[in-house]
């Protein structure tokens, strides 16, 4: 299937040019740790899915599918895309392999055993060519050579940043990190 024309529709060119830049990304790293490349592809192509460009658009999907979240979810408009894009691609992109679908509710917060495909779609997404944070080139480097510690140091600049401006963090992001920290360390 062809996601291009709806994606541009729904989410706008620069963020579906992110999208292409996350899957080229993405699409390097699987080869490395052996992931399956066409659902790389897929989950990549759609992460941002649900990013649409008014909030309206957003607090609607919620309202047509039903879907529950927590209040730090709900609260959070920043990570909640990631859920709603599940959903998205489910019903509107016809995806119906879990795993895509996972890799696309868990981009924005990670989660406790996140798999190869959740780990390759949260890095590529937090490192891809035109992302410029502190420690990018870092980062960027470790990704390629160690997947687990760079998951680490871009979950642990994301705290850092969230501490600092009184955000919420959403649970899913702490056990995510404990859980690397454990495979890491152990
Ligand atoms: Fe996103
Ligand atoms: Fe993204």
């Amino acid at each position: 299937m062809d996601y291009r024309h709806k994606l541009i529709e729904n989410i706008g060119e620069k963020r579906y040019e992110h999208s292409l830049r996350v899957m080229e990304t993405a699409g390097k790293l699987a080869e490395i740790y052996g992931a399956d490349r066409s659902k790389v592809k897929t989950a990549a192509i759609l992460h941002d899915c649900a990013k649409y460009s008014s909030k309206i658009g957003l607090l609607k999907k919620i309202d047509d599918f039903d879907i529950i979240l927590d209040n730090i979810w709900k609260n959070n408009l920043g990570i909640l895309h990631g859920p709603i894009g599940a959903k998205v691609a489910e019903e509107e992109y016809g995806v119906s392999d879990v795993e895509i679908l996972d890799a696309i509710y868990y981009h924005s917060t990670g989660r406790i055993n996140m798999s190869i495909l959740d780990k390759i779609i949260y890095i590529a997404d937090y490192i891809e060519p035109k992302r410029n944070y502190p420690r990018i080139e870092t980062i960027r480097a470790m990704a390629f050579e160690d997947l687990n510690m760079s998951i680490l140091m871009a979950m642990n600049d994301t705290i850092l940043y969230l501490v600092e401006n009184n955000r919420l963090i959403h649970p899913n992001t702490l056990e995510a990190r404990n859980q690397l920290i454990l495979e890491i360390y152990n």
